[in-house]
C-alpha cells in the first residue's frame, strides 16, 4: 500500500502539502483544519484528506485564494466526502461556482474549442458558502488575517496565520520564475503592488502556491518584481504598431517561451493583454485601430 503523503509543519499549527500546488493546514481547537486550497482535483483533494488523517488532524473548513482551477480543483471531492464548508473572495466564488467561465474568459468570452476543457482551466464546480473579506478570520479559535493580493487572479486573497504567510499565486517560487519568465497576471499594476505588500507583512515564511516556502522573503520579493518589469519592458518593446497576437509572439521570442498548446496559448494571451492594459494606464504604450486591427505603440 503507498504511504500516506505527510504533511510538512511550518509553524507550530501550519502546515502544508507539497504538490504541483501547494496546499496548507491550518490547525485549530480540538485538531478542526482550514483547509488552504485543494490542487488540482480529486486525487489532490483525497491526498490532501489522506495526509491530515495520517496527521491526526480533522479538516472542518476549505478556503480558497482564487478561482483557478488548479488551486480548488478538489473542492468537489472535499465537499462531497467530508461535507467541509468552503470561503472564497468576492469575484473568485462566482467562477468557482460556475468553472466554465474560466476557459470561456481565456476565449476573449467565446465559446472554446474542446481542447480548453480540461482539467487545468476547468475544474468541478465548487459550493462556496461564505465570502472572505481582507481583515481578521475567526476559524476553530485560529485568527486568520485576510490580505487582499488581487492581481495574479482579478480578487486573489493571501492567509497568513502566526508568521506564516500562505501567499498562493501572489509570488511565484524561483524555480517557477525561472521556468516560466512571463508568469500568469490579470491585473498587472494590482500584482506588482501585491507582490511589494508581500515583502511588508513581517512573515517569517512565505508559502508560494507553486515552488518551495521559504524565509528569504526579501529576496523572493525581489525576484517576483524583477520578473514583472522585465516582462513589462519586453511587451513595451513589442509595442511597434503591432497587433496583441504580434506581441505575444514577440514577448515569447524574446523571453525564450514556446507555447505548444492552446490553454498555454491562451494563458499567454491574456497575461500580455494584462501588461498592455496596465503599459497604457502608466502611459507607455498607446494604442490605435487600424486596417481592422487593434495596434499597439510605444510611447
Ligand atoms: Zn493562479
Amino acid at each position: 500500500m503507498a504511504r500516506a503523503p505527510s504533511l510538512i509543519p511550518l509553524s507550530e499549527r501550519v502546515y502544508y502539502l507539497p504538490g504541483s500546488v501547494n496546499c496548507a493546514v491550518v490547525v485549530g481547537e480540538g485538531g478542526q483544519a482550514v483547509l488552504i486550497d485543494t490542487g488540482q482535483d480529486k486525487d489532490h483533494g483525497r491526498r490532501l484528506a489522506q495526509a491530515c488523517e495520517a496527521q491526526g488532524v480533522k479538516p472542518a473548513a476549505i478556503a480558497n485564494t482564487h478561482s483557478h482551477a488548479d488551486h480548488y480543483g478538489g473542492n468537489d471531492y472535499l465537499t462531497r466526502s467530508l461535507g467541509l464548508p468552503v470561503y472564497a473572495p468576492p469575484f473568485e466564488a462566482g467562477i468557482m461556482q460556475e468553472p466554465y467561465l474560466e476557459p470561456v474568459y481565456l476565449f476573449a468570452g467565446a465559446k472554446p474549442p474542446a481542447e480548453m476543457l480540461n482539467k487545468w482551466l476547468l475544474a468541478k464546480p465548487s459550493p462556496v458558502d461564505y465570502l472572505l473579506a481582507p481583515g481578521e478570520l475567526e476559524l476553530f479559535g485560529i485568527t486568520i488575517t485576510v490580505l487582499d493580493t488581487s492581481g495574479h487572479a482579478h480578487r486573489h486573497y493571501a492567509l497568513q496565520v502566526d508568521d506564516v504567510l500562505l501567499a498562493a499565486d501572489a509570488v511565484f517560487g524561483l524555480g517557477l520564475l525561472e521556468k516560466y519568465p512571463l508568469p500568469f497576471g490579470q491585473d498587472i499594476g494590482r500584482q506588482r503592488a501585491s507582490m511589494t505588500a508581500v515583502g511588508t507583512l513581517g512573515a517569517r515564511v512565505v508559502v508560494p502556491g507553486h515552488g518551495e516556502p521559504t524565509e528569504e522573503v526579501g529576496g523572493l520579493v525581489a525576484a517576483n518584481l524583477a520578473a514583472l518589469d522585465r516582462a513589462a519592458e519586453v511587451v513595451a518593446a513589442a509595442c511597434t504598431g503591432v497587433d496583441s497576437a504580434t506581441v505575444l509572439k514577440t514577448t515569447c521570442d524574446e523571453l525564450g517561451i514556446a507555447i505548444n498548446d492552446l490553454p498555454r496559448y491562451t494563458l499567454n494571451l491574456c497575461t500580455v493583454q494584462a501588461y498592455l492594459s496596465y503599459l497604457r494606464e502608466t502611459g507607455r504604450v498607446s494604442f490605435e485601430l487600424r486596417d481592422n486591427r487593434l495596434c499597439w505603440q510605444r510611447v
